[in-house]
């Protein structure tokens, strides 16, 4: 029996070892100097002013529309995104209304987002879905047009370029992962990122309940003048990023372009394969975006059957995403989205990380190949 194939598969070696024992080593594992160094190193890379290391996306997702003041306001979202970008809409207080997206990319319509701006439109959240940035500049123009604040969900977009800028950084708001799945990991954790100063200033208080001076300010070895007195200043969560995560994050950034730069190897290997392939479509790139590559997606008629087949020829798969506005949860904010609803019954990611070998890849193109091909053959016994 030949080795199961995963979905994802993080990359970690012996760098993120190491940082992680020296961490342990130190004896300061809360939030610290690594954290600092961190959101420090990723400001610069993502090319912003501020990061603030969170715990996870969610969080960022949460106080970054906090900060946009969209409590009992619109916000515009896709639907075929992950849960925690509707739900932090609720968090924050927000009404989510969903827009429609494109059948080839997954992103945001922007057509549909201009349909959808009410007087009581206060924002927009963007997925840039799989790591391919959704077209910006038309989003952008609509957000100033109407004083609306763009949240960017770049979860899948750790590294992903729009017209030379990188994700993240286009929009008011840059909201990434670094869950176990992503594209660089650091078991949970994320960051917000920002160019507004008072902005990021307030998330640094929201994310340790409301406290004014985090303990590392405080007590770091040489500090002229410890103090152990701080202030509470407004309702806050326990949303910070600890120095365990913070060292995985930096090992993790020292080989995210070259892990991404082979992902893009892997996803042109997918689209090569499958291009003479009949009922099997890859997802279309854009020429304005470099794709981080999050995840490889295809279309088929006979999704569900495609992942009987792959799960029997030991491959893992799924589903990115069942559409939001169908959960029961979010049924109050439903509404008709064609294209949403005629294309994820078509979607399966297929494996894709770092360290899948061009066999193991050859392994999923030969079964998705021969499952396309036996469809053909006698269609009526599909299922
Ligand atoms: C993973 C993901 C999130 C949430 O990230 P966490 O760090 O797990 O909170 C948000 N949006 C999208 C599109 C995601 O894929």
């Amino acid at each position: 029996m030949s080795e199961r194939i995963q979905l994802f598969r993080p990359t970690i070696g012996a760098a993120e070892k190491a940082a992680l024992c020296e961490t342990l080593d130190s004896r300061w594992v809360g939030r610290g100097p690594r954290s600092i160094r961190f959101e420090e190193r990723f400001a610069e890379y993502i090319g912003v002013d501020h990061a603030v290391a969170l715990n996870s996306a969610t969080a960022a997702l949460h106080l970054g529309l906090l900060c946009a003041e969209v409590e009992g306001q619109e916000v515009l979202t896709s639907s075929l995104t992950w849960v925690s970008s509707t739900q932090a809409i609720l968090l924050a207080g927000g009404r989510p209304v969903f827009c429609d997206i494109e059948p080839d990319t997954l992103n945001l319509s922007v057509d549909d987002v201009a349909r959808k701006i009410t007087p009581t439109t206060r924002a927009i959240v963007v997925t840039h879905y799989g790591g391919q940035a959704c077209d910006m500049d038309p989003v952008l123009e609509l957000a100033a047009a109407h004083g609306l604040t763009v949240v960017e969900d770049a979860a899948h977009g750790c590294g992903g370029i729009y017209r030379g800028r990188r994700l993240g950084s286009l929009g008011d708001v840059g909201c990434f992962s670094f869950q176990a799945t992503k594209n660089m990991t650091t078991g949970d954790g994320g960051m917000l990122v920002t160019g507004d100063e008072a902005l990021a200033g307030r998330v640094r208080k929201l994310r340790w309940c409301g406290i004014t001076r985090p303990t590392w300010e405080r007590f770091r070895p040489g500090q002229p003048k410890r103090s152990w007195m701080y202030e509470v200043e407004e309702v806050g969560w326990k949303y910070e990023m600890n120095d365990l995560a913070a060292a995985l994050g930096l090992a993790q950034m020292d080989s995210l372009e070259a892990n991404n730069q082979r992902r893009r190897e892997l996803m042109d290997r997918y689209r090569e394969a499958f291009s003479g392939l009949d009922g099997v479509d890859c997802l279309a790139s854009r020429d304005y975006a470099v794709s981080a590559c999050y995840n490889a997606v295809i279309q088929v008629d006979d999704r569900d059957g495609l992942f009987a087949h792959l799960d029997a020829c030991g491959i893992d798969s799924n589903v990115h995403f069942y559409p939001n506005h169908l959960y029961r949860l979010f049924r109050p904010y439903t509404t008709r989205l064609p294209v949403t609803e005629r294309v994820w019954e078509r979607i399966l990611s297929i494996p894709l990380y770092p360290g899948l070998t061009d066999e193991h890849q050859d392994r999923v193109i030969a079964a998705v190949r021969a499952f396309a091909e036996g469809e053909r053959r006698q269609p009526a016994a599909a299922g």
